[in-house]
């Protein structure tokens, strides 16, 4: 008898439209686990290999399908190449309706090559724009989509233009939850980010915007 396993994804975090994730608006998976601890990771708490939430892949596609006028997908972390198989299985779903993947890793591209591992091959070949290498905190740079000076865009397809992706500013982005939560992604710059969250927090509870 054959049983059939459904992929799943270990899911951190969801965001179901971004504009600081990648050219265009894009929804964002991230994902819970890194085996990296880069000083000065943006992300600390997706470090961890610890059950998150566990999400079928098709339950993933569904969510993002719902969204009108995207342009894709964004693959963050915690490290995407530790969940290579499961999201290159909703890579390959995705772009078959004409979204493109972006997709960040720690590893550089020569090493996902040389490691030629079956999930991880499967992966790459559905990525259009990979952003590559660990966040090295002495190299911090203000370049698009990207944290530091060694990390590079690779256009692997021809999916998404040059001109998309040269040209733009880093962006903090601050999303307001149903539940009046704030979450905040991007590439956040700003001196004080605490206090800033907390001036957000202030002028939200004022307006009524949040409990
Ligand atoms: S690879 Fe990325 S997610 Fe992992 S520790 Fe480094 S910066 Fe953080």
């Amino acid at each position: 008898m054959k049983v059939m396993v459904m992929p799943r994804v270990n899911l951190h975090d969801f965001v179901p439209r971004s504009r600081a994730n990648g050219p265009g608006e894009r929804a964002v998976v991230w994902v819970q686990g890194c085996p990296r601890r880069c000083p000065g990771c943006f992300n600390p708490e997706t470090l961890p290999f610890v059950t998150k939430n566990w999400v079928t892949v098709d339950d993933l596609e569904s969510r993002i399908l719902a969204q009108n006028n995207i342009d894709g997908v964004t693959f963050s972390g915690g490290e995407p190449f530790a969940h290579a198989q499961a999201l290159a299985e909703l890579a390959k779903k995705l772009r078959k309706y004409g979204l493109t993947v972006v997709c960040y890793t720690g590893y550089t591209l020569k090493q996902l090559k040389a490691g030629n591992r079956e999930d991880w091959n499967a992966l790459l070949s559905e990525v259009d724009l990979l952003i590559d290498g660990p966040f090295i905190q002495e190299q911090r740079c203000h370049e698009p989509y990207r944290g530091s000076a060694n990390q590079i865009l690779h256009l692997l397809t021809d999916r998404i233009r040059l001109e998309e992706v040269h040209g733009q500013s880093q962006t903090a982005e601050f999303t307001l939850g149903a539940g009046g939560d704030i979450q905040q992604t991007g590439f956040p710059e700003l001196p004080d980010m605490d206090a800033v969250m907390g001036e957000i927090s202030g002028i939200l509870k004022q307006t009524g915007g949040s409990k």
